[in-house]
């Protein structure tokens, strides 16, 4: 293509919510057969909320919230938000936690009233041999098959209570997963959620290809996986774990919701947060080239 031809592509772009780094961008796409999509925050809103809580017996559940609670308080992580929001409003103002550090891609840890707390998936509690009692497993399993996303809590070496929460499919995710298959493209899910959880998301939009439980480090090592096996390889993401995947991969697509980080990363932005401007991105690019009319 000429340079005014892309020139073009990228004035057009603009039209459509899309922001192009540069023009070289357009010539990247060229080759893309394959779309990574992260979960939260992308394909679903990434607006959770807090729907249930299961305890065990004898532990008091405004407890849990207020523990749990005071800790999330501290995280900007979208399912933090959904417990804080929720334990405030039911427990009123939550304590200041005496120590709080953030796991990435597994959850919260501190020390609250005096409490040393976990809240997050229940591989944090394994690193502190701790496991889910029958019953809190039970409801773990239900709340997944379900497509909610399930939080243990503990404290002072306890399994105490699970959290239910979960947000929302774009309504615009599943048109533009058809419309990136129209296009050719293979799409597959990417989370470090949990796999039925995923499943239930990808079942939703019309995505086959799953891949789950993946630590925030490890998005990169599957964009660079998938093309080692040749594929040439879009990633969508908008959170700062989805940073170094994006600029791995052949081409990044940024929400532009999403955070900082992953805009730097992305070879361009989709302005409004609409999955379906990838598929416009992916389809100017190939008409502006020339690959498509
Ligand atoms: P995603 O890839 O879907 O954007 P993350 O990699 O940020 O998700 O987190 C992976 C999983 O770790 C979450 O689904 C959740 O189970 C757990 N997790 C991460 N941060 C928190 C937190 N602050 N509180 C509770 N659970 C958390
Ligand atoms: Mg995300």
């Amino acid at each position: 293509a000429t340079p005014t031809a892309l020139m073009v592509g990228t004035g057009r772009g603009a039209q459509l919510g899309i922001l192009i780094k540069g023009p070289e961008v357009l010539e990247s796409t060229r080759r893309v057969d394959t779309v990574v999509l992260d979960k939260t925050g992308t394909v679903t809103t990434g607006r959770m909320t807090l729907l249930a809580v299961h305890t065990t017996e004898g532990t008091d559940e405004d407890e849990v919230l207020r523990l749990a609670g005071a800790l999330e308080h501290a995280s900007e992580h979208p399912i933090a938000r959904a417990v804080a929001a929720g334990a405030e409003e039911r427990v009123g103002t939550l304590p200041a936690p005496e120590d709080f550090a953030n796991v990435p891609g597994l959850g919260v840890q501190g020390v609250v009233e005096g409490h040393a707390v976990l809240v997050g998936r229940t591989k944090l509690l394994a690193e502190w041999a701790m496991d889910l009692p029958n019953g809190l497993a039970r409801a773990k399993t239900e709340a997944e098959a379900a497509g909610r996303t399930a939080i243990a809590v503990a404290w002072d070496g306890e399994a105490r209570a699970v959290l239910e929460v979960a947000d929302a499919v774009k309504d615009t995710s599943a048109e533009a997963v058809t419309r990136l298959r129209a296009l050719g493209l293979t799409p597959i899910l990417l989370t470090g959620d949990n796999k039925a959880v995923a499943e239930a998301v990808a079942a939703e939009v019309g995505i086959d290809e799953v891949i789950a439980e993946v630590m925030p480090q490890d998005k990169v090592d599957v964009v660079r996986r998938l093309q080692d096996e040749g594929r040439s390889v879009a990633m969508i993401g908008d959170g700062v774990n989805d940073a170094a995947a994006l600029a791995r991969a052949d081409l990044g697509l940024a929400m532009g919701t999403g955070t900082d980080a992953a805009i730097e990363a992305g070879d361009l932005t989709l302005v409004r947060g609409d999955l379906r401007a990838a598929a416009d991105a992916i389809r100017l690019a190939r008409k502006t080239l020339g690959t498509i009319r």
